[in-house]
């Protein structure tokens, strides 16, 4: 038999449970906030469910009855007539016209997943809660045994009907302020438990957004909101924001001018008022949110403002006006068209607050036009770059001829080649010091002595500085560079293997653990990829670990050797 909802639960049902509020290792404020959210009620959780899609799914039971299950009441009923599969039928209990859907199979592939926003009030005190959750119905299971997951929450009752509610987010709001919790389970010692954390972003969007626009959701209990603090915000709600109710409560909460701002003539008002909410953009050098009186909002002239929208034709962003409000608050009023000149610049990927520490953007904009009359213009880039490396090599820009060059491209070459040498010597001065850190030139002078080692053509040489090893490894093009700063610091030892008359050309590269005596890689051009090793090096190297493992042994057998071949 199916699982009826004949006899319904009249209590309220627990949705968002408050004792795990209060258990959970949460601040007072936080507790303050939480505690007096009401619950969610039966009644809201049948209006829920009247935004899925119904349907009917019946199966025959005999040869004139068919058993029939209502999705949109719960409930059951018999009929004597033939259903159709994906036709439209009534309900008997609740009259609703729902889809006929064959038990089964058919019935499995059914989910359907709604987001809510659900007003819910205080008692007593004048605070508004704004609870986001995602609701879903999923028959893919035995739905008629539903599996209840608010049991995990040390509840046990019936959900009727079955929806699974998940609470994402809530709102709380009170008199002048807001306050955002997400609400998310952490799984510990074989139970849920629930973490209430605040949102960081002040305007957070209720569910995830897209770029162009909010995510659906559906909005119950909005009337409760006409009784509350929230009355002339719920009001005054811009056309264009219809589908941002909780967001602009929840701005209009925290900066009342919003209110107002939002019902400006001024399209450029409009504008920050939506980015606000939309993007949580704040645009701090153009408007002071925190302003009691319209007058004080803006932090740039009426006629500025006109100005600026007389010109908006010419498709200039909020970061323009930004840029200009900038300039202002230094005492310096620039053009729109500089303004959108600076704009630009921000796109490139460069420090843009160090740069623009060092270049006055009117002196660049005629410098452009100079270079440009010249035909010498590179581009912004070529510029920037410029600018990059002349600071990196310590060039001084506050002297003009340096800062804006009278060859562009020459000057940018040069500070790069430069900065390339400035780097190299660095970097060999970094060496030096880790090489007398460690002790290195006594080691150097040391293995020289030890290893003192010659077999046919070949023979060792030890590295001098760790730069040695670095270029070894990328003329060789194996990995041996990345050990330079082991061998220098002493965790292991590199040599190199190279022929008698040309000692200074890299050949092979030899890795030795002086621990143990032994040697623990040879290898030449490429790790031998595409040549095997050659055969006087695999000479050598049989001779090699001999030496290292004995030298006076090996010494002495040698001097045997040419005794015997002299006699
Ligand atoms: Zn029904």
């Amino acid at each position: 038999m199916w699982k009826d909802a004949d006899k319904p639960d009249q209590s309220q049902t627990l949705l968002i449970d408050i004792p795990d509020v209060a258990a959970s290792n949460i601040t007072e404020q936080k507790k303050k906030d939480l505690l007096g959210l009401p619950n969610i009620t039966e009644k809201e959780i049948r209006q829920m469910n009247t935004f899925f899609q119904p349907y009917i799914f019946y199966h025959k039971i005999s040869k004139n009855e068919t058993e029939c299950f209502c999705t949109a009441c719960n409930r059951s009923f018999i009929v004597n007539t033939t259903l159709y599969h994906k036709t439209p039928e009534i309900c008997l209990h609740c009259r609703t016209t729902a889809t006929a859907i064959a038990a089964g199979f058919s019935q499995k592939d059914k989910t359907e997943t709604i987001n809510f926003v659900l007003f819910k009030k205080h008692k007593t005190k004048d605070i508004v809660y704004a609870i986001c959750l995602n609701a879903g119905k999923r028959y893919n299971g035995d739905y008629r045994n539903w599996y209840n997951r608010l049991r995990i929450c040390g509840k046990d009752f019936l959900r009727q009907p079955d929806l699974e509610c998940d609470v994402l987010k809530i709102y709380v709001f009170k008199p002048g302020e807001c306050r955002v919790y997400r609400r998310q389970y952490s799984y510990h010692d074989n139970k849920i438990k629930w973490i209430y954390t605040i949102v960081k972003k002040k305007i957070p969007q209720a569910f995830s957004a897209t770029m162009y626009k909010p995510a659906d959701k559906i909005i119950l209990n909005k009337e409760l909101l006409f009784k509350t603090h929230l009355k002339y915000y719920a009001k005054a709600l811009p056309l264009a924001l219809s589908d941002r109710l909780v967001e602009w409560l929840n701005l209009c909460s925290l900066y009342p001018i919003a209110e107002i701002a939002a019902k400006s003539k001024s399209t450029t008002i409009q504008r920050i008022v939506q980015d606000r909410l939309c993007y949580d953009i704040s645009y701090l050098d153009i408007v002071n949110w925190k302003a009691k009186k319209p007058k004080d909002f803006l932090k740039i002239s009426l006629n500025e403002l006109k100005e600026f929208e007389q010109r908006s034709n010419k498709a200039y962003s909020l970061k323009t006006l930004e840029v200009f409000a900038r300039h202002k608050k230094k005492g310096e009023k620039l053009s729109f068209d500089l303004c959108q000149y600076e704009c630009n610049l921000m796109n490139y990927d460069y420090n843009y607050k160090e740069i623009m520490k060092i270049i006055d953007i009117k002196m660049l904009w005629n410098y452009k036009k100079r270079q440009q009359k010249n035909g010498t213009w590179k581009g912004e880039r070529t510029y920037l770059d410029y600018l990059d490396h002349a600071q990196k090599c310590g060039y001084d820009l506050a002297q003009s001829n340096i800062l804006y060059p009278r060859d562009i491209q020459q000057a940018h070459d040069d500070a790069v080649a430069n900065w390339q040498i400035v780097r190299a010597e660095a970097e060999k001065k970094e060496a030096e010091r880790e090489a007398l850190k460690y002790g290195y030139p006594e080691r150097y002078k040391k293995l020289c002595k030890k290893y003192a080692f010659e077999y046919g053509d070949l023979t060792i040489v030890v590295p001098k500085l760790a730069s040695e090893i670095i270029d070894e490894g990328r003329i060789l093009q194996h990995c041996v560079g990345g050990y330079a700063s082991r061998h220098i610091q002493g965790k292991t030892t590199i040599l190199f293997l190279r022929h008698k008359n040309e000692p200074e050309k890299p050949y092979y590269t030899i890795e030795i653990d002086e621990g143990e005596r032994r040697l623990i890689q040879c290898h030449g051009f490429k790790n031998e990829w595409e040549n095997k090793k050659a055969e006087e090096v695999k000479a050598f190297e049989k001779e090699f670990a001999k030496f290292i493992k004995s030298p006076k042994k090996y010494k002495a057998e040698r001097k045997d050797e040419e005794c015997r071949k002299s006699a």
